[in-house]
This record gives C-alpha cells, structure tokens and sequence, in this order.
C-alpha cells in the first residue's frame, strides 16, 4: 500500500526538469543506502538552494527500504527546506518499477537496455500506464542503448558496452511509443570510473541532435557522469542534458570520509562522531558536481 506522506512540494519534479532545461542547467541526481548519506546530499543542497534528486538502485533500496526511503526524503526536504525527489534508480522489471510507483517515488527508471528494442519498448509502455494511473504525476525513464552496469572503478571499459550509440530517431520511435517522460540515452558514457584517467568523451552532436528532435517536454538524462571531465558536463548541458547522475565519485568519497574519521580515535565508538566524517566528505563532492551543474 503507498505511503501518503502530506508534505507540500512547492514544484514537482517535472516543472522542475523543465526549467532546469530552460536556464541551461541540469539537476543532480545521487544515490544513497542511508540516512547519513542523505543528510551530506541536504546540506549542499541548502547550501546552494538548488533542487535534488535522490536515487536508490535495486540493491541500494533493499538494503534501505522503499517505503522508508520515501519518507525519509521527503522529511529531509522538510527539515532542509529544499526540493528534494525520490527516483527508483535502474528497475530492470516492469513489476519492481510498479513496486516503486506505490511507493510513492517522484520518479521510476525502468532500465531494459539489455532487452531487445521492441521488448525495451513494450516494457517500458507497460511502466507508464501503470504510472499514469496512479493518479499522481510519476516521471518513467527509459534507456536506450546499454552503458554498463556497475558503479564502481573499473580497469577497463566493459566489453558489452554498446559501440554503436543509438541514433536520434531511435530515441524519438522510444519516447513516441512508450509515452516516457525522461530517456537516458547512450550518448558515449559509461557506468563506473576508470581507474587512473578521465572517462571518454561524450558525443555532444549526437545529445544536440536529440534534443532537437525530442523537443523540451522531454527529460534527457546523462547516466555515469562520475569520471568525465567538467567541460564534458558543461557541454553536454548546454547541448540539452536537464538531469546528470553521479554514484561511484560519491561512493569514493563516502568511504574514504569515513575510515580518515575512524582512524583519527580508534576507540570512538558513537556512531555520529564518526559517520558524520562520511557525510561530510560526500557533501563536499556533491556541491562541487552542483555547483558545476547549476552553473554557479
Ligand atoms: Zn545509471
């Protein structure tokens, strides 16, 4: 059963996509598995008084819960005093991404890039019925052309990402026959970091052919934005991204954060003496990504 959290937005997700799009910036999108990863993603949030958006992958959500999530984002932007939207990162069921609807997520990826074309798109159809008939306005993603898996540090580019990116038209027949709200299309980017140097470029043509051809009303999402370079982002905006996810950089810092709080006193033991180390070192790289992407 859904959630009615009465917490009052003052912008939906989709009005705020729109003029993400309209003043040539994008939105950040980040994943969480907690609360305390959460709280660093607010504070720079507020810090910037820009919009967010918090993602959890299938396995980032069991381990934290759907239902929770919801909630607890929602109370985060209540507290922060942001607009903060929930998205049920890369589903890859039509059943999960329903799960998710009734969760009440602002937002649900059905992920069926590894499907064939007419399956990825059935599929997908199959998602955005289901959304629109949960009488609230849900923004479905759909993907087109695979970009890997993982969000981690990679030694290499993996082996069964697509060579070939899809064509503008491609991205278009997908948008026309699901009635998607958003698309993250290969546009020459990568899940994960590679290890030691910058990921490859983007194909920033191929972005300005789809925007063009899918027009404003459309999300257009850059996945695996963790590891490119900062002109890379810049231009792939400008070009007409509007929502930019970032994982793996964040993962790192998290990390990273938290075992130089831990080796400072080894015999602390109160968890928010040093989770806070965590948080703080992630929050630092998410305003940094939204500084970049908000342009300021
Ligand atoms: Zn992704």
């Amino acid at each position: 059963m859904a959630f009615s959290v009465t917490l009052t937005f003052m912008k939906t997700l989709k009005e705020v996509m729109y003029e993400a799009l309209e003043q040539g910036v994008a939105l950040g999108h980040f994943n969480i598995s907690d609360s305390n990863q959460l709280n660093g993603i607010a504070m720079a949030a507020q810090e910037l008084n820009v919009p967010v958006v918090i993602g959890v992958s299938e396995g980032e959500s069991k381990f934290l819960g759907l239902d929770k999530m919801v909630v607890m984002v929602r109370a985060t932007g209540k507290e922060y005093g942001i607009d903060i939207f929930t998205n049920a990162d890369h589903t890859h069921s039509v059943e999960g991404c329903k799960l998710a609807i009734d969760a009440g997520m602002d937002s649900v990826i059905f992920d069926g890039s590894k499907l064939s074309v007419e399956e990825n798109i059935s599929s997908a159809k199959e998602v955005v019925d289901y959304a629109n008939k949960s009488g609230r306005e849900v923004i479905v993603e759909g993907e087109v052309g695979y970009i890997g898996t993982s969000s981690k540090v990679l030694d290499e580019i993996p082996d069964d990402v697509s060579s070939v990116l899809p064509s503008p038209e491609d991205v278009k027949k997908f948008i026309d026959e699901t009635g998607a709200s958003a698309v993250a299309p290969a546009v020459g980017n990568l899940h994960g970091m590679l290890k030691g140097r910058t990921n490859p470029a983007l194909n920033i043509e191929l972005i300005k052919a789809m925007r063009n051809i899918l027009g404003n009303e459309t999300g257009m999402v850059l996945h695996g934005g963790s590891g490119l370079a900062d002109e890379d982002f810049t231009n792939a905006i400008k070009a007409g991204i509007n929502v930019v996810h970032i994982n793996t950089e964040i993962r790192i810092a998290y990390r990273k954060g938290l075992e130089a709080k831990l080796a400072e006193n080894l015999d602390e033991v109160a968890p928010y003496r040093y989770l806070n180390g965590g948080r703080d070192a992630l929050a630092e790289v998410v305003k940094g990504r939204l500084k970049l992407f908000n342009n300021l």
